[in-house]
């Protein structure tokens, strides 16, 4: 896999199980955080229903008044259910609307149902003259008052439970708080118990002295169970001064006054109050049960409070320290990237191209090679394998030019600049290989200057150095391509043709002859000076010619003609 590709999988990758990870840890956090905020209003609801159930405890107080009236009815009693009809009404109405309207309302459409037939039972029940308000109506009425409280509670039992489960702390604060409510609708079934013999005028049953007995046993249960240490907030102050309110009040003057009822029922006496007097002393006394409640349901408020902010507190910690781990890691792929793996990519192909013979360096490469770091390192060495390769290149370079001179050197006559007779041998040769492989003639013309001794003589080596370098010249412009001309000896000169015949090498021998006899030279000093030269043509036949047979055979030829007075061509004979 290549580096780059690695790269970006491994990146990626990174970046998945981070993001999964923050992720994961961000949906708790906003899980806990909103379970947090839905107890909250659980909390709400549970206030509003307790609210509702004590509306509806209250309700029965005025209920038995007007139950417990004589004709002609008062009509401040008949006042006085209207108005606590109207609050319970009205906190059904505020429960209603914390429910947040929709299906969710329909929960307390039982309730309303039965609120509705219990109060028309009690009306039916007002309506009636006193003597017809026979004890079964009477209980039957209350009874179905009786009925509507458990309804309301029941209408966020469901919510109560999923806010227990939220706060698991504040639990035990709300089954004190259940306690308490519980307590209250107890203390209000023991007052409603009196209502019919007080409204009557009768001397407590059996029935109602065992129930008295009964709901008295539970109202005690329940006090215990509310003074019995459980959590953090029974030590609270606020709580300790409720329940010695409710102590001091409820389980005092109000018990005793239901104990004096009972005592007059038993010694026979009268009442001294009937059902509404009893009522405006007994139900004040029920008071700080319900302050007790709402104390404890302010503490666990608050406690719901300050799980809430926690939980805010933690999800917003978590999402910023999520954003700073993702910060970082793309800050942290980013310098990778920049830092490591481009340049590296750029040391890759630089060295590629060096192994390629090609040593041009990107920008990039360049200025990575101030770094301090192990990149900065590679990118020097491959920067001095560079330098070290271009220096290599420039020798060999170098030494291919020398090379080549030496070879040209070797080859060349150092005065005339023609090729000297050890190259002429190595070229004549391969041209008679190849002349005789496809049987063609190969001619050699060999000339000597006349009488070039007296030249020096005359004139001074210079000057006869001169004439050479003259006469390579004029022969040399007078050969076509692939003739060659060389010096053979010290003024001997040998021109090999290029696939001629005897005619056409005499005929060129001659062209040279003229031409170096028609050429004057003008000497530094002056002097002009007219050279001749002698020609000797031979020309070799056949697959098995020789160099040097041909070379003698010219030779001989040239002999001849330096014998038959010079300046002449002479060819083999
Ligand atoms: P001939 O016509 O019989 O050839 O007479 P010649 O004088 O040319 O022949 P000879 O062999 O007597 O003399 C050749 C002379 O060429 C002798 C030598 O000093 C001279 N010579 C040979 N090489 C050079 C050279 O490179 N430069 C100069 N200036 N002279 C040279
Ligand atoms: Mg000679
Ligand atoms: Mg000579």
């Amino acid at each position: 896999m290549r580096l780059t590709r690695l790269f970006g999988v491994a990146g990626a990758v990174l970046a998945l199980l981070v993001c999964g990870m923050l992720g994961r840890l961000l949906w708790g956090e906003w899980q806990h955080y909103s379970a947090t905020d839905s107890g909250r209003h659980t909390l709400r609801l549970m206030r509003h229903s307790m609210v509702a159930a004590e509306k509806l405890s209250s309700e029965r107080g005025p209920v038995n008044g007007v139950l417990g009236d004589r004709a002609p009815a008062d009509p401040a009693r008949r006042e006085g259910l209207l108005r606590a009809r109207a609050a319970t009404d009205q906190a059904l109405a505020e429960l209603q609307q914390a429910l947040a309207g929709g299906a969710r309302t329909s929960v307390l459409a039982p309730l309303y149902e039965a609120l509705r037939a219990a109060r028309l039972t009690v009306d039916r029940l007002a309506a009636l003259p006193p003597a017809e308000r026979t004890p079964e109506r009477l209980t039957a009425a209350v009874d179905a008052m009786f009925g509507l409280v458990p309804l309301a509670l029941d209408t966020v039992t469901g919510y109560t439970r999923a806010s227990e489960d939220i706060y698991p702390r504040i639990a035990r604060i709300l089954m004190k708080v259940r306690f308490a409510v519980e307590l209250r609708e107890y203390a209000g079934r023991l007052g409603s118990a009196l209502t019919v013999p007080l409204a009557r005028r009768q001397p407590l049953t059996e029935a109602d002295r065992r129930q008295l007995q009964f709901l008295r046993g539970r109202i005690e249960q329940l006090r215990q169970l509310i003074k019995m240490p459980s959590s953090d907030a029974d030590h609270d102050p606020r709580v300790l001064a409720a329940v010695a309110r409710m102590d001091m009040v409820y389980f005092g003057p109000g018990q005793q006054l239901v104990a004096g009822v009972e005592q007059a029922s038993r010694e026979g006496q009268g009442y001294d109050m009937d059902t509404a007097q009893f009522a405006r002393r007994y139900v004040p006394s029920m008071a700080p049960i319900l302050a007790l409640r709402d104390v404890l349901l302010e503490q666990a408020q608050e406690q719901a409070r300050q799980d809430y902010d926690a939980a805010r507190r933690e999800l917003m910690l978590a999402l910023l320290i999520g954003a700073a781990i993702l910060l970082s890691l793309a800050l942290l792929l980013l310098i990778v990237r920049r830092r490591v793996a481009v340049p590296l990519l750029h040391a890759t192909a630089a060295a590629v191209r060096l192994g390629n013979g090609d040593y041009t360096l990107d920008t990039l490469a360049h200025r990575g090679a101030d770094r301090a770091d192990e990149i900065g390192d590679m990118l020097r060495a491959l920067s001095t394998l560079r330098a070290n390769s271009m220096e290599r290149q420039r020798l060999e370079q170098e030494r291919g030019h020398l090379i080549e001179e030496l070879r040209v050197s070797a080859d060349t006559d150092y005065l005339t600049g023609i090729l000297n007779r050890r190259a002429f041998t190595a070229a004549g040769n391969q041209r008679l290989r190849g002349a005789c492989g496809r049987n063609e003639a190969l001619a050699v013309i060999l000339f000597d200057i006349d009488h070039f001794k007296s030249v020096n003589d005359s004139y001074g080596h210079d000057a006869g150095d001169q004439v050479l370098i003259r006469i390579a010249g004029v022969v040399r412009t007078l050969l076509r391509d692939g003739e060659i001309v060389a010096r053979y000896g010290g003024e001997e000169f040998v021109v090999m043709p290029s696939h001629c015949g005897m005619d056409s090498a005499r005929a060129l021998a001659e062209r040279l002859r003229e031409a170096i006899a028609g050429e004057p030279l003008t000497l530094a000093d002056g002097h002009i000076l007219r050279v001749t030269a002698s020609f000797g043509v031979a020309v070799a036949h056949g697959p098995y010619a020789a160099l040097d047979d041909l070379f003698h055979a010219a030779d001989l030829a040239l002999y001849r003609a330096k014998s038959g007075g010079r300046n002449r061509v002479e060819v083999q004979a």
